[in-house]
């Protein structure tokens, strides 16, 4: 919507606003004004389908009410225009004695939302009107039926009346009656429940069932109105991500009844199946029945392919209009009907949701059926789909004892025992024990007990509480907000609905994807698609499903048009290969500090201790020839693709033992009187070494400044390396990266002491090595000066979780456990930094320092190897900033190519998520 020419916006125009569409006013793209429900209703009426007449509140009038109090004043008048139209087109007045017009009050916003006001039927229905629709309908049954359910749905939604009195009075009914179902209550037995009805209305609600028409529909807009802000409605906007100041639109639509007899019905289809894809027949079917009695499972109903032998003449024209709808939506579509003896009405359409698997198949079959194209084909599935493809999952076929259900916070499927305390997770999970942390909510305390766990599993909280960012920060499996499981942590045991206890050391099983719980250990299946991916299941073998066709299918696509290239972060040759199988374009992030840990720690602790270069060197010596075989490992691993090795970037005390430990170990000797000379030496070491802010302290190209040798070692290796593949025959394509750098004469200095080695080495082995040099940018100070940064370096990576962390000013291990719950639940970001690149903070950097650095050097290589790399959100930025290819961790290739795909094939203004 163009925000400054619409005169819905413009506050002081109030007299040009109009707050009400008719049906054939309205299309399928004003969802923010008419709401989804509106749109399409309006979308169907203009394509000809027979949709009951009516018309739509804008969200605009609802915004009004919830911000003043009050409906817009032109609103009476002008819901009085279009229902006297309403009423002149179909030939009797609301609620009109002899002859009644009845309509329903729908509520509709612009993402379908539960917690929002059910819909009330029959509206316009009164003492005396149900005595005319009697006999227009020659059904007295229908009549009183219908008069019911406008109480009970009236008094429960609109008046607030607990639905289950009417509920009650309608079983005590039936039990009267000795009868099973509603339709065996006959025309006397409904009026009398009408009777009951009304007194339960009065004695509840305070007054009487409004007797006028108009107010009832007036009472029901205003209702409608202010579900948008339940508290069930605010809750799922703000775990949906919603923005609270949408406001719901009101569908008034003239009722057609499926309880008139066994030639009327009411039903829901879809176009396809939205499980797998598969196009066919389903849904389901329910005769003599209104609205939701067919989804509420108070009769049995019948699949859908039953119609055809029930109404035949409604069935071929419901196929037809599934047709007509899938070729002009172009896409899965689901449906609400109803026949009125034999008269097929369209009640909604939508495009309907669908599972991960079948997004991508529905995607290839709208291809190949000539529907969309590849680039629209790409729209239709996201990263975040594949991503869920991804995970390993249980087996479906598996016999399964679901315990409950609550929101899934973060992916994967994680057996283990349950654990009730940090505690015990940490005990259990040291001794070999797998555990599924289960608390009421986790706090900061719970970290540990969280990183020792296989999966979390709360009780309260949704997406934003602290249990589902932390386990999305960490990629852990996590299911939260499960309201229904009783956790009693002071007794160690959860009670599921039903009575069933899971205690401590019981196995539960979390699907961190649905959110299910289930007792006991459910077997877990490797997904086809990293199958696929690793090589190990071919689509178009025989046994490739449907589903692995389709992926491959869409990733060709996605290669085919994206621009940005996809490397891994990697630091091994095994990593390298299946990044490589994944698709990876080569590494853009080799991290060198696992190189020094293990055996070789004391050799580092040798090189920091040293006293005399003689001695340092001699380290240094013993380190290179490891070092060296490291990377030749790596560079056969991606031969012929780039590979990016990162001089050692952490602080030096990583390398050094625990502080405390170490005291205590030297104080005991002390006490012993046998100190041990080289411990107390350590131990000055480390106190010298010792830091306040370690992220803020001596690391990165700070300590290649500092400790003589250390990173021309690093140099010397990488260019051995590569001269020897270059030996063996082979392409190795190694390219240098200084971390941390904040200014250009650091990387000046590190730049000249590099080219001499790698002039010395090209000298003694006669070969001619371009081994480019770059620098990380992930300070500030980086950033602002990448015009100067630019002439000391080829190439930029954009470290963005470092660069989160000084533009912010926080570090992510404290303040992700601590305050983030509170940031994201005030709505101070939307999502955490560390997820999803801070546009407007970060990325503004990102992309002022992309200018700065090409001004200076129009050849400069620009990359980003944060774990921003291979976020959706992230990768579509990095396209639109220019950056010539994103790098993230192996598993995450798909997903960062496919994403890379989209965001150079999006169409702005695509309807499609
Ligand atoms: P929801 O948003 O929950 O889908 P709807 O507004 O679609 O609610 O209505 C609830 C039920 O009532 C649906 O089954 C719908 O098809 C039915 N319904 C709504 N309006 C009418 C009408 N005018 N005539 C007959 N049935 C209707
Ligand atoms: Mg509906
Ligand atoms: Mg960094």
């Amino acid at each position: 919507m163009s925000e400054n020419k619409d005169p819905h916006l413009t506050g002081n125009a109030v007299e040009d606003v109009k707050f009400v569409y008719d049906f054939t006013e309205g299309n399928k793209d004003l969802k923010d004004l008419l709401g989804g429900k509106g749109a399409n209703l309006a979308e169907m009426t203009n394509l000809g389908l027979p949709v009951p007449p009516g018309f739509t509140i804008t969200t605009e009038a609802c915004k009004v009410y919830l911000d003043s109090g009050e409906a817009p004043a032109a609103l009476r008048d002008e819901v009085s225009a279009h229902l006297d139209a309403l009423e002149r087109r179909m030939g009797k007045k609301l609620g009109q004695a002899d002859d009644p017009l009845l309509v329903s009050v729908r509520s509709g916003a612009k993402f379908s939302m539960p917690g929002m006001m059910d819909t009330v039927l029959n509206i316009g229905l009164s003492d005396a009107s149900v005595k005319g629709l009697a006999k227009q309908a020659g059904d007295e049954r229908f009549a009183w039926d219908s008069y019911r359910r406008l109480i009970q749905m009236f008094g429960k939604t609109v008046l607030d009346v607990d639905g289950d009195l009417f509920e009650d009075a309608l079983e005590a009914a039936k039990a009267a009656k000795k009868v099973e179902v509603d339709t065996e209550l006959e025309a006397a037995d409904l009026k009398k429940l009408v009777t009951t009805f009304k007194k339960i209305v009065k004695k509840e609600a305070g007054r009487d069932f409004p007797q006028d028409p108009r107010a009832q529909m007036d009472l029901a807009i205003r209702a409608v109105f202010d579900s948008w802000n339940t508290e069930r409605a605010k809750l799922y906007r703000r775990q949906e991500r919603i923005p609270h100041d949408l406001g719901t639109a009101v569908n008034v639509c003239s009722m057609v009844f499926g309880n008139l007899g066994p030639d009327s019905g009411t039903g829901v289809a879809f176009t396809r199946d939205p499980a797998s894809g598969q196009q066919g027949v389903y849904g389901d079917y329910l005769q003599n029945a209104q609205g939701e009695d067919v989804v509420a499972g108070i009769r049995n109903t019948v699949p859908l392919a039953e119609l055809e032998r029930i109404d035949k003449k409604s069935y071929d024209q419901l196929m037809q209009i599934m047709e007509t709808l899938e070729n002009h939506y172009l896409d899965l579509c689901d449906i609400e009907f109803t026949i009125e003896r034999g008269t097929l009405w369209m009640l909604q359409t939508r495009v309907g949701k669908r599972t991960a698997g079948a997004a991508f198949r529905i995607a290839t079959q709208l291809v190949d059926q000539g529907l969309i194209d590849e680039a629209e084909a790409l729209q239709r599935v996201t990263g975040a789909q594949l991503a869920q493809l991804m995970f390993p999952r249980f087996d479906e076929d598996a016999k399964v004892r679901q315990l409950g259900r609550g929101i899934a916070a973060s992916p994967g499927a994680a057996v283990g025992k349950a654990v009730f305390d940090s505690y015990t997770a940490i005990k259990w999970s040291r001794s070999g024990e797998k555990v599924i942390l289960i608390r009421r909510e986790t706090n900061p305390d719970d970290l540990d007990g969280m990183i020792a766990a296989e999966g979390i599993l709360t009780s309260r909280g949704g997406k934003t509480s602290h249990a589902a960012v932390v386990a999305r920060g960490m990629g852990k499996t996590c299911v939260c907000g499960a309201e229904e499981l009783e956790v009693d942590t002071k007794r160690r045991c959860l009670t599921a609905p039903g009575g069933v206890v899971v205690e401590e050391g019981d196995l539960v099983s979390i699907d961190g994807s649905s959110g299910k719980v289930y007792l006991g250990e459910v077997p877990v299946v490797p997904s086809p698609v990293v199958e696929y991916f690793e090589g190990r299941m071919h689509a178009g073998a025989d046994d490739a499903d449907e589903l692995v066709e389709a992926v491959h299918r869409i990733m060709a696509f996605a290669d085919r048009k994206r621009r940005l290239r996809v490397r891994a972060n990697a630091d091994n040759a095994e990593d390298a290969l299946r990044a490589r199988r994944f698709g990876a374009q080569g590494i853009g992030l080799c991290r060198t500090e696992h190189m020094f840990l293990g055996d070789r720690r004391e050799l580092v602790e040798r090189l920091i201790l040293a006293d005399s270069q003689a001695e340092r060197e001699e380290s240094l010596a013993q380190l290179l020839p490891l070092q060296k075989r490291d990377f030749v490992e790596l560079f056969e691993a991606m031969d012929g693709l780039p590979v990016t090795v990162r001089l050692l970037d952490p602080p030096l005390h990583e390398f050094l033992p625990d502080i405390t430990e170490l005291s205590v170990r030297v104080a005991l000797a002390e006490s012993r009187k046998d100190p041990h000379e080289n411990d107390l030496r350590l131990l000055q070491a480390v106190h010298r070494l010792h830091e306040q802010n370690p992220m803020l302290g001596l690391r990165g190209v700070r300590l290649g400044l500092v400790i003589p040798g250390l990173f021309t070692m690093q140099v010397r290796a990488i260019a051995e390396a590569a001269a020897e593949r270059r030996a063996a025959k082979g392409d190795p394509r190694a390219e240098i990266m200084i971390p941390l750098v904040g200014t250009v004469q650091e990387l000046e200095i590190v730049r000249e002491e590099a080219d001499q080695v790698i002039a010395e080495v090209q000298a003694a082995t006669g070969t001619e090595l371009r081994l480019a040099i770059g620098t990380m940018i992930e300070l500030p100070r980086a950033a602002l000066t990448a015009g100067q940064i630019a002439e000391a370096a080829e190439f930029f990576s954009f470290g963005t979780n470092d660069l989160t962390q000084t533009v912010w000013g926080f570090s992510r291990d404290d303040v992700e456990a601590s305050f983030f719950t509170a940031y994201l639940e005030k709505g101070i970001f939307g999502v955490s930094p560390f997820e999803t690149i801070d546009q407007d903070g970060v990325g503004s950097l990102v992309r002022s320092a992309v200018k700065a650095g090409r001004e200076t050097r129009p050849d400069l290589k620009l990359g980003v190897c944060g774990e921003h790399g291979g976020d959706p959100e992230s990768v579509h930025f990095f396209h639109e900033v220019g950056l010539d290819y994103v790098s993230c961790s192996p598993f995450r290739i798909p997903v960062a190519r496919l994403e890379a795909g989209r965001a150079a094939s999006s169409s702005r203004g695509s309807d499609h998520r």
